[in-house]
């Protein structure tokens, strides 16, 4: 053992450059990138998207089989409508996003978009057709240009500077010495969660993937803040099919349909209003924002427990 060590010792350093790298490459690749456990079938054919209409049909995910995360999941979301999903931390409502983008399979059930099976079709093409805001986005160690070019490689400067605009981060862009050529990330002007979202936005914009995975963050924003990323979002949401991880009040009041996750099972749907007549968990839910989180200035009245 003694012998060992101090040949590998050198190791530390080189370990820390390659872990730094490794992050940037997993962040990454956990959303946008395939993942080894989930190949193309031989026969794989293209995703035809006509109008991105989403059904899950019984479906059933574990990720280790003695502990099943989600159960006989059914839901429809009709082309160009919004559904969000509320729950508990740990209900399940990253993974059912995850499994859409098909980063896994699923372990039940089917997954369709406009009447194929997810497993049928390319990775590329399915991954072509849905973008994803993540709540807590990563940024290359590049320029904010290229961050935001990333969405669609080639756009150019006039394309990047629109939707950046659209997601309400051009200002905040052209305030700095360098515009948009400043560099980012870990390795250079560190972003606020809001403005790395915002960078999200504007590189999703850029895509205009038809269907659109949001998972908005839990995190209380500055009222402006909010303001701000509430239009941006509204922007890259319209007319796209979109699956909403919702933990604001506007977003789920306004959502074509609610999901109320428990334990990994539906446990209530319908809109705002018929939810909140139903009385149960969601209207709970409800009921216990709006007493624990009184108006503030810190824009957390916006904040739904989910
Ligand atoms: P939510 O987004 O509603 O908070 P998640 O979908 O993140 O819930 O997690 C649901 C359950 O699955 C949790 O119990 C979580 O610990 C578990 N889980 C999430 N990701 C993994 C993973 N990669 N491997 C094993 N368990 C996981
Ligand atoms: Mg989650």
């Amino acid at each position: 053992l003694i012998q060992l060590a101090a040949p590998l010792g050198f190791l530390g350093v080189v370990y820390r450059e390659i872990k730094q790298a490794v992050t940037d490459m997993q962040a990454m690749f956990a959303l946008l990138d395939q993942v080894p456990e989930v190949a193309d079938r031989g026969d794989a054919l293209p995703l035809a998207v006509s109008g991105g209409a989403v059904r899950f049909e019984g479906v059933g995910f574990h990720y280790a089989p003695e502990r099943p995360i989600l159960t006989d999941i059914s839901f429809e979301i009709p082309a160009g409508t919004r559904t969000a999903i509320v729950g508990a931390s740990g209900a399940g409502k990253s993974t059912l996003t995850r499994l859409l983008f098909r980063f896994y399979d699923v372990t039940a059930g089917r997954i369709l978009i406009d009447g194929q099976d997810i497993r049928g079709v390319t990775q590329d093409s399915l991954r072509a057709a849905i973008g994803v805001v993540p709540q807590d986005t990563v940024l290359f160690n590049d320029t904010i240009a290229y961050n935001i070019a990333y969405g669609r490689p080639g756009s150019s400067r006039d394309d990047v500077e629109q939707a950046a605009r659209l997601a309400a981060l051009h200002d905040f862009v052209m305030a700095l010495p360098q515009g948009y050529d400043t560099v980012v990330g870990e390795r250079g002007l560190k972003l606020s969660g809001g403005e790395k979202q915002r960078v999200a936005i504007a590189r999703t914009l850029l895509k205009a993937p038809p269907l659109l995975i949001l998972d908005e963050a839990t995190s209380a924003l500055d009222t402006r803040t909010e303001q701000g990323i509430q239009g941006a979002l509204a922007q890259v949401a319209r007319n796209r099919t979109t699956l909403v991880i919702a933990h604001r009040l506007s977003t789920v009041v306004d959502a074509d349909s609610i999901l109320v996750l428990d334990q990994g099972r539906i446990a209530e749907r319908g809109t705002h209003t018929d939810l909140l007549a139903a009385g149960g968990l969601y209207a709970a839910m409800w009921q216990r924002q709006h007493t624990d989180t009184p108006d503030g200035e810190d824009g957390s009245q916006h904040s739904l427990v989910a």
